[in-house]
């Protein structure tokens, strides 16, 4: 074989390799555009949808995460609350952390709130599914600004080099604190915060989300809280917490088991809740039990008083609010 035809063979293979390259190409391309068409087809076509993110409490838990709850309401997106594993869950959803600028806090504890460097500091990674531009909002009660600006300070460093070298945006937080009544109105959408009772945890709120006719309350921590019945009443779906740390029967174990029941909601005060509000739908989240047992009853001991149906949230649970509360299982 002479040199030229060595080039010509060579130059052959190459325009086989390419074709071949571009064909392979080609249907990964259809593949993924069919992947994301099936997506679309999965997507809800609901105007008004609510997924809990974390249904756990401070207890480590790989099936239970901290407590986060997203409002996906009017084609914008809120999240309530940002505890452990939040952002891992958004992502379990396709939902860039980056596509996260408001956040509405209940209380400080940080079963609550600990994923929220998570969530602000992690939309720095380029991420083709959406990024940040403007600063991240905050709405919460007295407190927040604190924690805000205490939380930025610890990790100033981490985020000027990531803006200046790696020149990301929306870094930044603005904080909105308040104190009880409408702390958001705008295209139809309303959100209300209503002070709880969380016992000495203060200042601690639950929020009210209107829309078109339709709303849900999510409790935040509170024990049986009468300023939480009045601004609940009549609400498509309550999200409402739980703990239970002994048999109904038992005594405690100790004072400090009592005293944290004491500014939680047992399923017996929450079937009162229940009962009072009158939801199309009540669920809990906010599931801390000491007595893995007792979850089986937690429907059944709210039922002692409460005749209407209670769902016992899990991790990526949705609920779809239309004329009814359609439970959408993850
Ligand atoms: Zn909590
Ligand atoms: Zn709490």
């Amino acid at each position: 074989m002479g040199k030229k035809s060595v080039i010509l063979a060579f130059c052959f293979l190459l325009v086989l390799a390419l074709l071949a390259g571009f064909g392979g190409g080609k249907q990964k391309q259809e593949s993924s555009s069919s992947a994301k068409e099936n997506e679309k087809n999965n997507e809800s076509t609901s105007d008004f949808k609510v997924t809990l993110l974390g249904t756990g409490s401070p207890v480590i838990s790989m099936e239970r995460f901290s407590n986060s709850t997203l409002v996906e309401v009017g084609g914008e997106r809120f999240l309530f609350d940002a505890g452990r594993g939040a952002a891992q869950r958004l992502n379990q959803l396709d939902i860039s952390p980056g596509m996260i600028d408001k956040l509405f806090v209940t209380h400080l504890h940080h079963d609550h709130v600990m994923d929220f460097d998570d969530i602000l500091i992690t939309a720095a990674v380029p991420d083709p599914r959406g990024g940040r531009e403007n600063n991240m909002q905050v709405w919460g009660p007295k407190g927040t600004k604190d924690w805000v600006k205490n939380t930025l300070k610890a990790y100033k460093v981490d985020i000027q080099v990531r803006k200046t070298v790696e020149g990301a945006s929306g870094l930044d937080a603005d904080v909105h604190e308040f104190k009880e009544g409408v702390v958001y109105n705008e295209n139809g959408i309303e959100i209300i915060a209503f002070e709880v009772d969380h016992g000495p945890m203060k200042p601690a709120v639950g929020y009210r989300i209107n829309y078109d006719g339709r709303s849900v309350v999510i409790s935040g921590d509170t024990t049986y809280s009468e300023n939480l019945i009045k601004h609940a009443k009549g609400t498509d779906l309550l999200i409402h917490e739980v703990v239970s740390v002994k048999h109904p029967e038992e005594e405690y174990k100790s004072e400090a088991l009592k005293n944290i029941e004491a500014y939680h909601t047992t399923p017996e005060q929450a079937g009162e809740v229940f009962k009072q509000v009158n939801p199309k739908l009540a669920a809990y989240t906010h599931i801390a039990l000491l007595i893995p047992e007792e979850e089986a009853k937690l429907v059944e001991r709210a039922q002692k008083t409460y005749d209407g149906e209670v769902v016992v949230g899990v991790d990526l649970m949705a609920f779809e609010i239309g004329e009814e509360v359609k439970v959408i299982e993850p």
